[in-house]
């Protein structure tokens, strides 16, 4: 049975399987290097692992994109390498000399990620020598790293954060290339969002450019679910449950008063998953704005319309809305529109839900003479801190097993996480070309706007060539303002 080899638009590797079947796979050393994974795993002596048959993961091994096709399209179609341990590996055990770094912005379930990569790598793979690089890549050429061991990690995963500090910028590609080589570093372990692994892939192509035998695995670390091709990404079903306390809190609120308004901001700078998963599972939510519906405010269908109409029926509401909804509309109508960036070059968002709470409040106070008791919640820091919860839990273990299997078996520039359920290889720089986003046409939303029978906002463009033409009349009397305080 012949496979065909080429390669895809993003210049990875792609095989095409005698049954019509596409591969997207991952880069491995030998792509560079000379030998073969010949060095027998020694998980095959660990009892623990030998008794359970089929352990080992065939190379042949895939797992397909899409599992909802049509009949007759089934063997085509997009498939990932399954990840797992393979019968024979690249690395011997005891050269093996491993580091771990964890950049970005925090998220549950990092320190467990740690864990189960030093644990796995320790216990499984008998490697003695693995590394903590303190406080993100910088960490790399400015810090001493960290004796990291199964004592040393025992129970960090009960604790939120990242016990080995993180960071934004600092990414200096020579540098950091020059202490893996330095150091005598053969697996680097990078735990982080879509900048890290941008990151990541940086590092991985540089090490091959100097013909280094160096093994980089990405693990992917987003709190807003947004990672391309995989299920979910670690720490989203902790923040989801996280959010409903928030929520909770301002149902609570809003109920209590009269024309109580619980307004509660979560996560998501460009994907809506946190909100709209909070919303589902909460059922006390009214409205739910994500980047991905824009929504605009004045008019008929307009959310101030819809407040005032949800507020007359039942006397309270409930508003969650995603960090990066709504930006443009303010952007619109905020004249010192700022233009910050983070250490990491992000764009600086801008605060929808401070300035939900003055419109809101300020419309019904000055067009309906009402007054809104309306309660702010923005929980983010409280739910980026805590612990994994259990599943997640389980989650971190399998993905920092993927990784560990991966690398010892001397893939490289690849990440981990599930497809369809099943744990996959899948090469950074898929993961990397693009951010995924809540489709709004998918049954989820219609499942999210039937609970909570919001306007979907479909006059949207018109509202907002009606609005910017006002915001420009504004500014233009600002202007006028202005030059005549001047001439006078
Ligand atoms: P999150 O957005 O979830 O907080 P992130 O990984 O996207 O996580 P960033 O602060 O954007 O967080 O990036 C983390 C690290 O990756 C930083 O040290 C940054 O310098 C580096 N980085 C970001 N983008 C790139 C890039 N395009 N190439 C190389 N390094 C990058
Ligand atoms: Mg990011």
């Amino acid at each position: 049975r012949e496979t065909r080899m080429g390669l895809n638009l993003n210049g990875t590797k792609v095989y095409t399987g005698a049954g019509g079947a596409i591969l997207e796979d991952v880069p491995h050393l030998t792509d560079w290097l000379s030998g073969l994974p010949t060095y027998p795993n020694p998980l095959k002596y660990n009892p623990a692992y030998s008794a359970a048959r089929q352990y080992f993961v065939e190379e042949t091994d895939t797992v397909a994109k899409d599992v909802v096709v049509n009949i007759n399209d089934v063997g085509h179609g997009i498939h990932f390498r399954r990840a797992g341990p393979r019968d024979q590996i690249y690395f011997k055990p005891e050269e093996v000399r491993a580091c771990i770094v964890t950049c970005g912005g925090l998220c549950p379930g990092i320190n467990t990620v740690i864990r189960e990569i030093v644990c796995g790598l320790w216990t499984q793979y008998g490697v003695r020598e693995i590394l903590g690089i303190d406080g993100g890549y910088r960490g790399f050429y400015s810090k001493n790293t960290i004796d990291l061991t199964p004592k040393t990690v025992n129970d960090i995963h009960k604790r939120g954060g990242t016990v080995l500090q993180t960071s934004r910028g600092g990414h200096d590609l020579g540098k950091i290339v020059d202490s893996i080589q330095d150091r005598d570093i053969n697996q680097v372990y990078i735990i982080g969002g879509d900048g890290t692994q941008k990151g990541a892939n940086a590092i991985y192509e540089e090490c091959k450019r100097r013909g280094l035998k160096v093994a980089v695995a990405g693990i992917p670390k987003t709190i807003d679910n947004d990672i391309d091709v995989i299920d979910k990404s670690f720490g989203f079903d902790t923040a989801v449950e996280e959010a409903q306390r928030a929520i909770n809190a301002a149902h609570v609120e809003a109920e209590s008063v009269q024309n109580g308004l619980g307004l509660v901001k979560l996560m998501g700078r460009y994907s809506g998953y946190i909100a709209m998963h909070a919303t589902l599972a909460s059922r006390d939510v009214d409205c739910c704005l994500i980047p991905e519906v824009p929504f605009y405010l004045h008019g008929s269908g307009g959310l101030i319309e819809f407040v005032r109409k949800r507020l007359r029926e039942s006397g309270h509401m409930v508003i969650v809305v995603a960090e990066g909804a709504g930006q443009e509309l303010m952007a619109e109508s905020t004249v010192n529109n700022n233009d910050l960036k983070d250490a990491s070059g992000n764009k600086l968002l801008l605060d929808v839900g401070l300035w939900l709470c003055t419109i809101l409040k300020d419309h019904f106070q000055a067009e309906f003479r009402e007054t809104l008791n309306l309660k702010y919640i923005d929980p983010k820091y409280m739910i980026r801190a805590i612990p994994s919860n259990a599943s997640d839990n389980v989650y971190c273990t399998l993905l920092a097993h993927g990784a560990i299997h991966g690398a010892m078996a001397g893939y490289s520039g690849f990440t981990v996480g599930p497809i369809n359920n099943r744990h996959c290889y899948i090469p950074i720089k898929r993961v990397v070309a693009k951010s995924r986003n809540v489709n709004v046409a998918d049954r989820m939303w219609a499942r999210l706007m039937s609970s909570t029978n919001q306007p979907n906002f479909s006059r949207y463009e018109e509202v907002v060539q009606r609005q910017r033409k006002l915001n420009a009349q504004k500014q233009e009397e600002v202007e006028n303002e202005k030059s005549t305080l001047s001439s006078n």
